[in-house]
């Protein structure tokens, strides 16, 4: 009897143990930092983040969630030299950055007005990456062309628009505070479509018709270098 009882447990044990190596290999790389400690998130908000990349092969940054009292409000801006250029913009809204490709990248004329296709959210962290993102999903050289903080500036009714609403509703107004980006730039959905929309510089002060921002800005923000010099780390 004694011997059944130690074999049950021997067995109890390795399942326990294989169990324990199987949750680990699939842990979910879905976190928020709570008090110093990352804490597994029961609603996956960067579930389609995750579902695109192999962690294993790419140095992109983990999907990590900020909570309410780390959130500063910034936003960056990617040159991204894949298949096609483009240049992503991204806004921290509830922990997390959503993201529009935008091909032919802001302008600074508010007479022009560029497609802006939404991409799956990315983690905050990504504001600040920069490098080569191997074969696979987005691979091509990412140079942070600018970023800074924002300020929501959508008012309706003389109130402000809570920055999830206007994402909701598919009208974003926000004062970019940039290291090139500055003043007031619109992002609009198009009616009746879920990914594409409107992305242009508002008429303030900071707008300036005669200037190629991508072109004769075209160096890291963050870093000073050129998408050369990233590339070749
Ligand atoms: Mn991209």
């Amino acid at each position: 009897m004694k011997k059944f009882i130690a074999l049950f447990l021997t067995i109890i044990v390795i399942l326990t143990v294989f169990k324990t190596l199987d949750l680990l290999k699939k842990r979910p790389l879905n976190y928020q930092e709570t008090k110093g400690f990352l804490m597994p998130l029961k609603k996956d908000l960067l579930k389609k983040y995750k579902e695109k990349r192999d962690f294993s092969k790419t140095p992109e940054p983990k999907a990590i969630v900020i909570p309410k009292d780390k959130q500063k409000r910034i936003f960056t801006i990617q040159e991204h030299h894949a298949t096609h250029l483009h240049w992503d913009f991204r806004l921290e809204i509830e922990g997390v950055m959503p993201s529009w490709a935008i091909p032919k990248g802001p302008s600074l004329d508010p007479k022009v007005k560029r497609l802006a296709v939404q991409t799956e959210d990315h983690p905050v962290a990504y504001a600040q990456f920069e490098g080569v993102i191997p074969e696979g999903y987005g691979a091509g050289t990412v140079m942070v062309w600018d970023y800074g903080t924002y300020k929501n500036v959508r008012e309706k009714d003389g109130k402000l628009v809570p920055m999830e609403k206007c994402l909701k509703e598919g009208r974003i107004e926000v004062e970019l505070q940039g290291k090139k980006l500055k003043g007031v730039f619109v992002l609009i959905r198009f009616k009746d479509e879920e990914k594409n929309w409107l992305f242009f510089k508002k008429d303030d002060e900071f707008a300036d018709a005669r200037r190629n921002i991508t072109k004769t800005e075209n160096k890291s923000a963050l870093t000073d270098r050129t998408i050369k010099q990233i590339k070749e780390n």
